[in-house]
């Protein structure tokens, strides 16, 4: 059967208010959004920073998904630093603002140390402390709001970009709506930080939006935290009793209809649990719907089975559902380089290297210590003016999937805001941007970038 034509309107076209222009503008404040952000602000550009919701810290606020993992790789030097350390140097300050081992201690063997955060997920590898904190959501709003002020940049909350404004072959500016009405901001170079490329299709810049149905990147979620827990209890139990714990786990997924796995966070008493709903994808609206409401009716039901069988859990409550839908997976740019499970499995280097990771799973070699991020990643094939920051960084769904994290995405968020000011400065376009300058600019923001040969001298 032939499909019925889809029905659609004309809507009049209209003058559209430009309230901000400047040189960079970076549209979603996560940690990809928010590290370009601050890095382009730093590094000298006027700069302007959309948000749609009314914090900033996108998935490690928002989205309650706390854990900022893999910085080291079990040796004594961290491998992921730059905005993300400062993130916790800051986080410090604060009273249960963050949960992690003492820098000192990262790379010990220590059995008493390995005793203590074993009980933490990510926190040890090979009977090494490994370097992964555990961040307070309302904590780090406030501590993201403090690094936009200090460096000055111009933030509009609460407003949702929805359309990239291009001039033959070149973005220069956004739409975007809010309590305000439409309104537009305009810049030099604009960057796509919110996470799912919105950008991308209205910029007229190439992506690639396939989800595989395996990956972690194909599926939803809606974190939820407990209050009144008692996580150092909960270990023991699971400690004492591993085979009853695993019999409690299956029920827990059975009761819910899907996996609910109850993680730390800095306060002993509250814990965040993770989940995950197979196949639906976040650009499409029904299906954001349907996860918003099916989630809630898993959580009861998991819930309830937690409350009721799991020791520890009996005076717990629902404290609190995320804001941000979780969303590991969306439109990947095109980018003048794709990042591949190939050039993963290999290590493979670049001379544009950007950011190193410490690796994070199979298929990689067992030899694989690090995969690397060209500069590449971040520039679109064909368009002008425009870099993403985050995880619509150009990559196939296998890369994007290993590489996609919180302080992935902060330091690509760092190589995007600096490449902008750098290409702001220079008055060229971002894909001309020099990217030994670029590479020696982020080590002297305390981006290590080990292994990568750089010319110092330059
Ligand atoms: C359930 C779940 C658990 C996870 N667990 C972890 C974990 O424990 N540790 C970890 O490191 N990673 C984890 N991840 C992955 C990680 O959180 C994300 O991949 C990471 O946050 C991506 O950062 P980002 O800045 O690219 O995007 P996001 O964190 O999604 O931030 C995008 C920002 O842009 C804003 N935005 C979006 N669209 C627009 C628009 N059109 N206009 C204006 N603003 C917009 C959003 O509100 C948000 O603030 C998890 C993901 C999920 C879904």
């Amino acid at each position: 059967m032939p499909k019925a034509a889809q029905k659609t309107i004309q809507e009049p076209s209209r003058e559209t208010k430009v309230c901000y222009e400047a040189d960079v503008v970076v549209v979603g404040g996560g940690p990809g959004g928010h590290s370009a952000a601050i890095a382009a602000a730093r590094n000298g550009a006027k700069t302007v920073l959309l948000e749609r919701y009314g914090h900033l810290g996108g998935m490690a606020t928002g989205g309650i998904v706390i854990q900022i993992p893999h910085m080291s790789d079990g040796g004594k030097d961290p491998i992921i630093a730059g905005l993300a350390m400062e993130w916790l140097e800051r986080l410090d300050k604060m009273e249960n603002g963050v949960l992690r081992p003492r820098n000192q201690d990262i790379g010990s063997s220590d059995p008493k140390l390995l005793k203590k955060w074993n009980r933490f997920m990510g926190n040890t590898i090979n009977g090494k402390i490994k370097h992964t904190a555990w961040v307070d959501t309302e904590l780090t709003k406030c501590m993201l709001n403090d690094m936009v002020e200090d460096a000055k940049i111009k933030l509009y909350l609460h407003s949702w970009g929805t359309q990239a404004i291009v001039d033959n072959g070149k973005v220069k500016g956004v739409i975007f709506e809010s309590k305000s009405g439409r309104q537009a901001v305009l810049g030099k170079i604009i960057i796509d930080g919110t996470g799912d490329g919105d950008l991308l299709p209205s910029a007229g810049a190439e992506f690639d939006a396939y989800l595989d149905s395996t990956s972690r990147s194909s599926m939803l979620a809606l974190v939820f935290r407990l209050g009144n827990c008692d996580y150092q209890k909960f270990c023991e139990f699971k400690e004492t009793q591993p085979e009853k714990w695993q019999e409690l786990v299956k029920g827990i997924a059975d009761a819910a209809g899907t996996r609910l796995l109850p993680l730390p966070t800095p306060r002993n008493d509250v814990m965040w649990v993770n989940n995950w709903i197979p196949n639906l994808n976040c650009m499409n609206v029904e299906d954001l719907t349907t996860l918003e409401v099916e989630m809630r009716k898993m959580m009861r039901k998991g819930f309830a089975f937690l409350k009721k069988n799991v020791p520890t859990f009996e005076n717990s409550f629902i404290l609190d559902t995320a804001s941000q839908t979780g969303t590991r997976g969306a439109r990947r740019l095109v980018g003048e380089y794709v990042i591949t499970k190939d050039d993963f499995a290999a290590s493979k280097k670049f001379d544009d290297t950007i950011a190193v990771f410490p690796r994070m799973g199979p298929p990689s070699d067992k030899e694989v210590k690090h995969v690397y991020i060209p500069y590449r990643a971040l520039v679109p094939a064909k368009i002008e003016g425009l870099l993403v920051a985050g995880r619509s960084f150009s990559s196939d769904y296998f890369a994007n999937n290993m590489a996609n994290l919180i302080p992935h995405c902060i330091a690509m968020g760092q190589a995007a805001g600096t490449g902008a000011a750098l290409a702001v400065n220079k008055g060229v376009s971002p894909r001309k941007v020099d990217y030994k300058t670029l590479q020696k600019k982020l080590l002297e923001q305390g981006v290590p970038l080990p292994g990568v040969a750089i010319d110092k001298a330059k």
